[in-house]
């Protein structure tokens, strides 16, 4: 049971319910002025089950706001060759609006090369180089939607990151990285800092957070001591732990130790229902920005 001093909840399912209806209504009124709907690819090479969940997961999300969509799924073998093929097809394909390709890709495949391979201006994950290169000259295009998550949750909050200490932790090219760029930019105006694993004394940076960022995948690894009292803590890390009283045999957790941290913290994102529903969402936003620019391209 929380405590009347315990942090209010970041409630991810009320703001990403919220993007939702902002997308579909900007899509009920695109199709309304005879244009046809925002259509989004998605590519998904092998079997692995999580992101088969998270392709079924994008496909739901994007028939309940109006977006049309096609997964190509190709067999775990598929040579690297074919896929950027299969790319380069939809890349030359007037029809598709937005590009997905779902990663991690089989070991046999360099996931750079097939990012590269991506048209930038259907890149809707934003992972493409010269999406990054817009985000961090502060001109983004595409925000990759992790981080575009996170941002619309504090605004949408009425969380200004001005002068904050904002220390996130792990430094991957889809999360941290563009995450540490987007608070930077004169409209966020934090001062930040990245951590990772070679990071000396971790705890005496979180320690010192405003704004409290875990990116790390390491399950419930910042505990309440590694907290300053009346942080911002935004959990991202979606870590299956071994549960034999599940159905599954495994539960999701952050890697924010929720019960301990949760007295500290002024504000916190729960896991599930936080930072992973926004990320749904933002891709949606950058589907409907991607027809949008191709009906009128910058
Ligand atoms: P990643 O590419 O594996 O990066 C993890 C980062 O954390 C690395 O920079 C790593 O440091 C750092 N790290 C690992 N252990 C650490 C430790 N003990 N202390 C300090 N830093 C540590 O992971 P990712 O793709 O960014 O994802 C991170 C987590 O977020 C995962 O749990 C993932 O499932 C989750 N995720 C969630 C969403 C969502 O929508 N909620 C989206 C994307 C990812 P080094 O660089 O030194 O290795």
């Amino acid at each position: 049971m929380p405590d009347s001093s315990d942090a209010d909840l970041i409630d991810g399912r009320v703001l990403a319910q919220a993007v939702r209806d902002e997308v579909q209504s900007a899509i009920e009124e695109w199709t309304q002025s005879g244009r046809r709907a925002p259509f989004l690819s998605a590519v998904l090479v092998g079997d692995n089950p999580a992101s088969e969940a998270y392709v079924r997961g994008k496909e739901k999300d994007a028939a309940e706001v109006g977006i049309e969509t096609e997964t190509h799924h190709l067999d775990a073998a598929t040579l690297q060759g074919d896929l950027l093929d299969l790319v380069n097809e939809l890349n030359a394909d007037p029809s598709v609006d937005g590009i997905l390709v779902q990663l991690p890709l089989p070991d046999h495949i360099d996931e750079q090369t097939i990012i590269d391979a991506v048209d930038p201006s259907k890149d809707v994950d934003g992972f493409h180089p010269e999406n990054l290169g817009r985000l961090m000259r502060g001109s983004p295009r595409y925000i990759p939607a992790t981080p575009y998550g996170i941002m619309q949750m504090l605004s949408r909050c009425d969380i200004d990151p001005e002068g904050m200490d904002a220390v996130i932790v792990g430094r991957s090219n889809i999360v941290g990285k563009p995450l540490a760029n987007l608070l930077l930019r004169r409209t966020a105006n934090a001062t930040v800092t990245v951590c990772h694993s070679r990071t000396q004394d971790l705890a005496a940076h979180t320690r010192r957070a405003d704004l409290l960022v875990a990116a790390a995948g390491q399950a419930a690894f910042i505990d309440g001591g590694m907290v300053k009292e009346g942080a911002v803590v935004i959990d991202v890390g979606i870590n299956r732990v071994e549960d034999s009283s599940t159905e599954r045999g495994y539960r999701l957790v952050g890697d924010v130790d929720f019960d301990d941290v949760r007295p500290r913290a002024a504000r916190i994102t729960p896991v599930p229902g936080g930072v992973g529903l926004m990320t749904r969402a933002m891709l949606l936003k950058n589907t409907l920005k991607a027809a949008q620019l191709r009906a009128a391209p910058e």
